[in-house]
């Protein structure tokens, strides 16, 4: 019988920019365990992952920026014709195709199938170049998933693969079984609790993103995590720092990135349990810890911050996103207050601003200029950092579904038209340039406030 082995990918990311801001395929590598927990064999290309090291054979790879972040190799490639309009370069993000043919023809031979992972929808272009590479390298299936695949199946079977649209991995044995003609019997495994992602299948990162919870019971607007996972799911806590134990010293990796939706939900049974463990086994003293996706203000203690500096936390970044009254309409998560109280907090257990930033966003429905230039003043007073964003409508959110019943959008838009850099050039809401003044206000606030010396940081 033909061993059974499936090749796992990270595809490219096409777009005007992208940075390697802590991007780990954690989903694929738990498909990756789900996987060998049913006896399959596994391999994975992850085309994202700056630190392969045959990359710097191939192309050159910029240096870290802070804590194993830093710019993606990168190529100019031609604008699918419908960005036509927009006057930027366009470019491919990750390994260059020669290198991801060669491995290709290295590991690819004996596959029985490939499953190529998404995120962001707008990085479609990125994921079909991938499969177009993969097939014309290797006949075996080739399967996407991920959000994308989720989210605009429609669009993901232009592809030309077979799509997978599952979050509950159980029914991949059925889904292979159908595929390939296999016979793997049904499993109980839960692929989130019961597993961790096969970061083994590296043999070099530069840091390692876990989730230590799935889903969010909030429902913000705009977002589409609490329709992704029904119900919120916790990872024990001492598998949590079993974890960071194991891929910690497996790929001597000194960041450990935590990308939860909502971290500091049930906090006392859960997160403080891990920053506690985390310090009893000292492994503060070798590590460092980031929380990049936006933590919720309002449940911010005395005692969570303090575990978190004294847990060596570098990277504390605040889901603040507009003030005014679209805080509430947009779903009430964070108040100005709370993200006053959230920084006396912080500041308290010894941040600077060096390590906290506030997140906003720009180009929300109904938001005004005034709203973020509010939240960039709510922010310079307290003295965090703060990053101003462009919004997209991801398709199945609250707005999104709000925006296409008054007309402002058709529903149908190609996904590429949603990408936050195209929005200004056509959509209606803010106009580019109310973008731009926003922006050039949160520059010079900095600047005003010696943060900055002409777009430089100088703290
Ligand atoms: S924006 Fe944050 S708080 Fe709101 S639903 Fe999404 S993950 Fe939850």
């Amino acid at each position: 019988m033909r061993k059974r082995k499936i090749l796992l990918v990270n595809p490219w990311i096409e777009d005007f920019a992208a940075y390697d801001f802590w991007l780990k395929p954690v989903g694929l590598l738990y498909v990756g365990s789900f996987l060998k927990s049913i006896g399959i064999e596994v391999e994975l290309i992850d085309l994202m992952n700056r630190y392969d090291p045959e990359l710097p054979l191939y192309t050159r790879v910029p240096k870290d920026k802070f804590y194993g972040t830093g710019k993606f190799p990168h190529m100019e490639i031609k604008k699918p014709e419908i960005l036509d309009f927009v006057p930027r370069k366009y470019k491919r993000y990750g390994m260059p195709e020669e290198l991801f043919r060669k491995r290709l023809r290295e590991i690819g031979k004996d596959v029985s199938a490939v499953f190529v992972t998404s995120t962001l929808t707008y990085w479609y272009p990125g994921y079909f170049d991938t499969i177009r590479v993969l097939k014309e390298e290797l006949s075996v299936p080739i399967v996407l998933g991920g959000f994308f695949a989720r989210n605009q199946p429609h669009v993901a079977k232009k592809s030309g693969a077979y799509v997978f649209t599952k979050t509950d991995l159980r029914y991949l044995p059925r889904f292979l079984n159908e595929l390939l003609g296999w016979d793997i019997p049904d499993t109980e495994i839960d692929w989130f609790t019961d597993l961790s992602p096969a970061y083994e299948l590296y043999n070099r990162v530069g840091y390692v993103v876990l989730l230590t919870t799935l889903g969010c019971p909030y429902r913000c607007t705009y977002c589409i995590a609490h329709r992704n996972w029904e119900v919120m799911k916790f990872k024990d806590p001492d598998v949590v720092v079993g974890e960071i134990e194991k891929f910690s010293e497996l790929l001597s990796v000194k960041d450990i990135v935590f990308f939860d939706d909502a971290i500091l939900i049930n906090k006392e049974r859960h997160f403080k349990v891990i920053l506690r463990k985390i310090l009893e086994k000292n492994l503060h003293k070798q590590l460092r810890f980031h929380l990049p996706n936006g933590i919720h203000a309002r449940l911010l203690d005395q005692e969570t911050a303090d575990l978190l500096f004294e847990a060596n936390f570098k990277t504390i970044k605040l889901g603040y996103e507009t003030s005014g009254k679209l805080q509430i309409a947009t779903g009430g998560k964070v108040r100005d207050e709370d993200i006053v109280r959230a920084s006396e907090i912080l500041h308290r257990a010894g941040y600077t601003r060096e390590e906290v930033m506030a997140y906003i966003m720009v180009n929300l429905p109904e938001q005004t200029t005034e709203d973020v230039k509010n939240a960039i003043d709510v922010c310079a007073s307290i003295d965090i950092d703060f990053s101003v964003n462009e919004f997209t409508p991801i398709v199945g959110t609250d707005i999104w579904i709000d925006l296409v019943n008054k007309g402002k959008l058709t529903g149908l838009e190609d996904p590429l038209l949603l990408n936050n850099t195209v929005l200004p050039y056509w959509w209606g809401n803010m106009t580019y340039e109310q973008i731009h003044e926003v922006k050039e206000y949160a520059k010079q606030k900095k600047i005003e406030l010696g943060w900055k010396k002409d777009g430089n940081k100088i703290i």
